[in-house]
């Protein structure tokens, strides 16, 4: 089976734990370095990417991932996980101390938190989803506290969009322009990072996770090919 570990500092490990066992895969969660060395593959699930990010590098997980990462390790982030991915936070949070949280980085995209604001803060829809094995029907994705992705570099793949207002909200919410809706990136892909801003260990939606596992499959073939 492939094995698969869950970033397991803070958030929704166990929902991921079981959607990878539902597909037949091992997964594990990751808490330090020895266990990180034990996986093919690595899952960010949703939470708090600031609370994240402090104790990804508490837990001396930071550095041992950007080096895997760069190395084309297979991650995939959602919610929180995606905005650790991300190379660039559009609105980071500060620290008393005005340090700014920091990500792993890897994934050329400039995500925004917390991006669609406080009307709908947390919504459902259903979204067409590029590359889902198999094809089949559009996803149900749940979208809580949600980053959106605002600027994508040329080794980024869209994936999967979603209306949302034309500005993302101003401090409190004050302020957000009326007018019409525009497509807001929910989900992308490079090389052997994925993210996605929606949480579809929550619904029942497997096949995002199955376009995870063949990621980390292929990557497999390929390094038993370069033995
Ligand atoms: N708003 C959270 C953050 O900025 C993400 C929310 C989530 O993962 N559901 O980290």
């Amino acid at each position: 089976a492939v094995r698969v570990g869950v970033l397991a500092v803070q958030g929704d490990v166990r929902e991921h734990i079981r959607v990878i066992e539902s597909l037949g895969g091992k997964a594990s969660p990751v808490r330090r370095p020895s266990e990180l060395d034990a996986v093919e593959g690595l899952i960010i699930p949703g939470g708090e990417s600031t609370t994240m990010d402090k104790l990804t590098r508490a837990f001396d997980l930071a550095e041992p991932l950007r080096e895997r990462i760069r190395d084309g390790f297979p991650v995939y982030g959602s919610c929180a996980g995606m905005i650790m991915l991300a190379d660039t936070i559009a609105d980071p949070s500060v620290d008393l101390q005005g340090n700014p949280q920091q990500t792993l980085g890897g994934l050329d995209i400039v995500v925004r938190r917390n991006a669609f604001g406080r009307q709908r803060e947390s919504f459902e829809t259903d979204l067409a989803f590029a590359e889902l094995p198999g094809g089949g029907p559009d996803v149900h994705a749940v979208f809580i506290r949600a980053p959106w992705v605002e600027k994508v570099g040329e080794s980024v793949k869209v994936l999967a969009q979603v209306d949302a207002p034309d500005t993302p909200p101003a401090e409190h919410g004050v302020g957000r322009s009326t007018a019409g809706p525009v497509a807001r990136i929910v989900a992308v892909r490079s090389g052997n990072l994925l993210a996605t801003s929606f949480h579809p260990e929550v619904t029942g939606e497997h096949r995002i996770h199955e376009l995870f596992l063949t990621m980390i499959a292929k990557r497999r073939a390929e390094h038993v090919g370069a033995l």
